[in-house]
């Protein structure tokens, strides 16, 4: 009597995310190894994963495309920092080229996996994200190229106050599409690689003022092309050591003389971060 397992559909190797990784690893599979069957479960219903949830305004690499790119699909553009879409154009370009397209399986997201000794195989669980039907395959090799963060939602602290707050509050991982920052008055909580390349993008008026803030000095370096003068203006906030992302909220809307409220630490009371 074979094991249930057994009368699943079972591939030699099951490659979880379509991204630039699991992209990468198709690629290499079936270049080193033609005989082996395999598929890339994707949760979403396109390629490119990063390059194609994040949307904002002026999305890029910090990486330079040569190094981050594939060495069996040298990078052609001419900026070697490319932009999301760039990238994303890129990325499809490769599935497509080189076949993989046709490995991938959409809407099909992996909510578990378990490992049998005596069948030398993986039970994989999946659930297609547009019927919410469940089924399971099996496979022998199980490769997780799933990123680093949640699809769903971003990392979100806690901000004291917050519904207080009578602002649009806007994560990037999620930004709306139709949305027009002119004539706005906005605080960018954070200052790494997400408002160093948001920010640079927004009309700057009397009345759109961008502000930064950061918990800690991040450096930077300036790139051909930036728009120096808005980003430092509106980001002088960030050099000011901040002890709570809560006081750099209200410590950046104050410059911006907007009304985040945030609960305010004294000034110079460094006992968090
Ligand atoms: C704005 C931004 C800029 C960045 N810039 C750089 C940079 O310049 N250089 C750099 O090195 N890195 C950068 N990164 C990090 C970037 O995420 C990685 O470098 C790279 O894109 C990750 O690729 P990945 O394929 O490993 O993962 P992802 O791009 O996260 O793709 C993972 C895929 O797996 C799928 N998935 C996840 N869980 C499941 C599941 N349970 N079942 C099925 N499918 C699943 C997702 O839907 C997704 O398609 C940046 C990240 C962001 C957000």
């Amino acid at each position: 009597m074979p094991s249930a397992a057994a009368q699943l559909e079972h591939l030699d190797v099951l490659i979880v995310g379509a991204g630039i990784s699991g992209l990468g690893a198709a690629y290499y599979l079936r270049r080193e190894h033609p005989r082996r069957s395999h598929a890339i479960l994707e949760a979403r219903g396109a390629l490119g994963g990063t390059w194609d949830l994040f949307r904002y305004p002026g999305i890029r690499s910090d990486s330079d495309l040569h190094t981050f790119g594939y060495a069996f699909k040298p990078w052609r553009g001419e900026r070697f920092l490319a932009d999301g879409e760039q990238i994303l154009a890129y990325l499809r370009e490769t599935a497509h080229e080189f076949g993989i397209e046709r490995d991938i399986r959409y809407h099909t997201k992996v909510v578990s996996a378990s490992w049998s000794s005596p069948d030398a195989r993986w039970t994989v669980e999946v659930v297609n994200t547009e019927s919410g039907a469940r089924s399971a395959l099996t496979c022998s090799w199980l490769l997780c190229a799933t990123g680093y963060y949640r699809y769903d939602e971003g990392f979100t602290p806690p901000f004291d106050g917050r519904e207080r707050f009578r602002g649009q509050i806007i994560h990037p991982q999620h930004w709306p599409a139709d949305l027009d920052v002119t004539g706005r008055r906005i605080v960018v909580i954070g200052s790494g690689a997400t408002a160093v390349t948001l920010v640079p993008g927004w009309p700057t008026s009397r009345r759109t003022s961008p502000c930064c803030s950061g918990r800690r000095p991040t450096s930077w370096q300036p790139r051909p092309g930036t728009r120096w003068s808005s980003v430092c203006a509106g980001c002088s906030a960030r050099s000011v050591p901040t002890p709570s992302p809560a006081l750099s909220t209200s410590f950046a809307s104050r410059r911006c003389g907007g009304s985040a409220d945030g609960s305010r630490r004294p000034p110079g009371d460094s006992s968090a971060g």
